[in-house]
């Protein structure tokens, strides 16, 4: 039975720090699920994850202004809180993090990560500052709530990568998950996002699931030249009437450099606008050993 008790929501960095390190001395696994609130079954896989995984689950939620562009979606991003603490009660997670953000930016605030390279292509160019503010706030996410093992979506695919190698790179004693990518049946990645769309808007969106999933069959049917497989993304979502596309493309999928030709396992990757909601996806591409080279 869920405790209706739970879970505690904590505003303070310091007492959710204090919370996790007394759990930590008491020999908890720890598990910490990032997010912004608006929260759908995608989320709450990772709360899944962890809870499988770990004795103790933190959820945080926090709308971080910093990873925002100036043109972007910051001031009318869903906040649902209260339906995001039933879901998470529902879930059984023990404690959400749910900062101000003048708690977590300071006044006078001025130091920020500056996020390793395979931050720089993709949502990285065309979302200038973005990771960021992504790499900053997970830093002080993962200071303020100091957990063994973080679970990120593979719905954020570059975010994924760009976390990983952080952590790496400054040796940050933290495990990083990536659990898939949680769909509605016809096929379309959830997100916070898919509420703003009308129900025209959302049956142009299911061309993105619908264009990753003819790749993915082109690439099981023998097609290695990656510029083939671009050429029918744009197709299927310019013929679907996305009103535009921000990339369609296949990448490498630990540096995210743009493919000639498929060799190893790639990554398909989609970032497009459906009226004025812009929607990501991507789909790991694993070309069958020994299959037929089609071009
Ligand atoms: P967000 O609230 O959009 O910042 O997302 C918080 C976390 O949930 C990120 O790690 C996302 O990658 C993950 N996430 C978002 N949508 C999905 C989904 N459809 N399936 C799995 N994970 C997701």
């Amino acid at each position: 039975m869920p405790n209706s008790s739970l879970p505690h929501l904590i505003e303070s960095p310091q007492e959710m720090r204090e919370m996790v390190e007394a759990r930590r001395r008491a020999g908890a696994r720890i598990g910490l699920v990032p997010t912004m609130g608006a929260l759908h079954k995608g989320h709450l896989s990772l709360a899944k994850a962890s809870r499988q995984a770990c004795d103790v689950t933190v959820a945080t939620i926090f709308v971080n202004p910093t990873q925002f562009g100036p043109q972007e979606d910051y001031s009318r991003y869903p906040r649902t809180l209260q339906a995001d603490l039933d879901l998470l009660r529902s879930e059984q997670v023990d404690f959400v993090f749910c900062p101000s953000k003048d708690a977590m930016y300071l006044p006078g605030f001025s130091t920020y990560v500056e996020p390793p390279s395979v931050a720089n292509s993709l949502e990285g160019m065309i979302r200038p500052g973005h990771f960021r503010g992504v790499c900053t706030v997970v830093l002080k996410l993962f200071t303020s709530a100091p957990a063994d093992i973080a679970f990120f979506g593979q719905k954020d695919f570059q975010q994924a990568l760009v976390i990983q190698q952080m952590s790496r790179d400054l040796g940050l004693p933290i495990t990083i998950e990536v659990c898939p990518i949680v769909r509605d049946p016809d096929g379309l990645a959830l997100s916070s996002r898919n509420r703003y769309l009308s129900t025209e808007e959302r049956r142009k969106a299911l061309s993105i699931s619908g264009a990753l999933h003819e790749v993915r069959e082109l690439v099981a049917a023998g097609h290695r030249d990656a510029r083939v497989l671009r050429t029918a993304m744009q197709k299927a979502l310019l013929g679907a009437g996305i009103d535009s596309i921000d990339y369609a493309t296949i990448a490498d999928c630990e540096t995210l450099q743009e493919l000639d030709q498929i060799q190893d396992a790639a990554v398909a990757l989609i970032a497009a606008r459906v009226g004025t909601t812009r929607l990501i996806d991507n789909e790991v591409l694993a070309p069958p050993s020994g299959a037929t080279v089609r071009d």
